[in-house]
Parts: structure tokens; sequence; C-alpha cells
């Protein structure tokens, strides 16, 4: 499989060069198509086999081929993560392989004031990177709003429940619409992130690397 296989738009597919990837890994080769198409996804894979641009890059281009002008602090793309530092390496990735597209991506997480994450917002964001609990605090400050969500990604999901981030997520999907696009990927699919997913995608297509 090469990426020229993979539907993605000549944009990406420039910024992939830019960046010295020649080929897929396999995560991507197998996900990126299938979030493309719209598909809900569950994906059983480790930290170093390229799962952040197996979701950043379909979500970006799902996203750019809808643009939506003003509405900044309605957010379009969500990704859940379970740390600060991750949040950061997502949010990285994601501007790198958004920018071509004029991507606006920001990063929240606990740890750090308040006002500044709220200042970053008010700059906007297309997809916002973030850890449950922080993000929750901002929802019900009313800071910004993911009424008209459209993709949601769990990242590391066993780490997310092993932290104890189980409520924060159940009341975070209280403020998304019911109708998205949702991808959850997990280093181990053990009973609790097979009960989180049956509860949150729909039809979704099973990944394994
Ligand atoms: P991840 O598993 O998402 O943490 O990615 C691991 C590292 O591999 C990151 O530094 C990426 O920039 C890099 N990477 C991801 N996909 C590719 C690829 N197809 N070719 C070369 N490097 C990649």
């Amino acid at each position: 499989t090469t990426f020229a296989d993979l539907n993605l738009c000549p944009e990406l597919m420039h910024t992939l060069e830019e960046l010295g990837y020649k080929t897929p890994t396999p995560i991507q080769a197998q996900a990126i198509p299938k979030v493309l198409e719209g598909r809900d996804l569950i994906a059983e894979a480790q930290t170093g086999t390229g799962k952040t641009a197996a979701f950043t890059l379909p979500m970006i281009q799902r996203l750019s081929r809808t643009p939506v002008e003003g509405e900044y602090h309605h957010i379009r793309g969500l990704v859940l993560v379970p740390t600060r530092e991750l949040a950061v390496q997502v949010g990285d990735n994601g501007l790198a392989y958004g920018q071509l597209l004029g991507m606006r991506v920001i990063s929240i997480f606990g740890g750090v004031r308040f006002d500044n994450q709220i200042r970053k917002m008010k700059r906007g964001a297309d997809i916002l990177v973030a850890t449950p609990g922080r993000l929750l605090d901002m929802l019900k400050q009313k800071k910004l709003s993911l009424a008209q969500l459209e993709m949601l990604v769990l990242d590391e999901a066993d780490r997310m429940l092993d932290l104890g981030f189980i409520n924060d997520i159940r009341q975070l999907l209280g403020y998304m619409p019911e109708q998205k696009q949702t991808l959850l990927f997990s280093a181990t699919l053990n009973g609790s992130v097979e009960a989180l997913a049956e509860a949150l995608l729909q039809q979704p297509e099973r990944i394994q690397v």
C-alpha cells in the first residue's frame, strides 16, 4: 500500500512528502480509507505504530471538505487524550498535517492556568485536543460548544479508563450531538474498553495491528 492508494487529498499528499513519510504504516493503511468513508472505528494500536496520523489525517480531510465560517467557539473535531504530554503531541501533529488546509488545532489540558487556555480558544479551533477533566470545566463555564461536533476520537482509551476518566467522558458525551463519527484507539482492548466502545460506536470497523 502507498499513500496514493488511500484517497488522501493533494494538500495532505504534499504535506506527507514534505515530512518525508514514504509509505503508510499498517494502521494507517487500514484506518485512513475507512475513516474517510465516514465509518466508526475501534483500533487496537500501540504508541509508535503511527496511530496519530491514522486518525488525524482523515479527520483533517473530512473537516476541510465542509468549511464553516465564523462560529469559532464551535468545535468540529475533538480528540480526547489521557495526558497533557499526549495532548501537546497530538496537537503538534495536527497542526503540522493540517497547515496547508488552514486547520486550526488547539490543545487544552489541566495543570496550567485556565485563563491562558481560554485565551487560546478565543482564536478559534476546528480541531480540539483535550484531556477530559479540563474540557469538562470549560464546557461547564460555557467557554466553548460541542453542539456541532462532527468527529470524536478517543486516543489511548485504556489509559483514560485506568486514570479514572470514565465519568468525565460520560458527562462530555452529554454535550455532543448523537449523530457523529467516532473513532476509538486503545493499546489493549479489555472488557471496560469494549464496554465503552459498545456504548459509543455504531457498526464499527475493527482494526488490530
Ligand atoms: P505515533 O505512533 O502516532 O506516536 O507515531 C510515531 C512516529 O512515527 C511519529 O513521530 C510520526 O511522526 C511518525 N510517523 C507516523 N507515520 C509515519 C509514516 N507513515 N512514515 C514515517 N513516519 C511516520
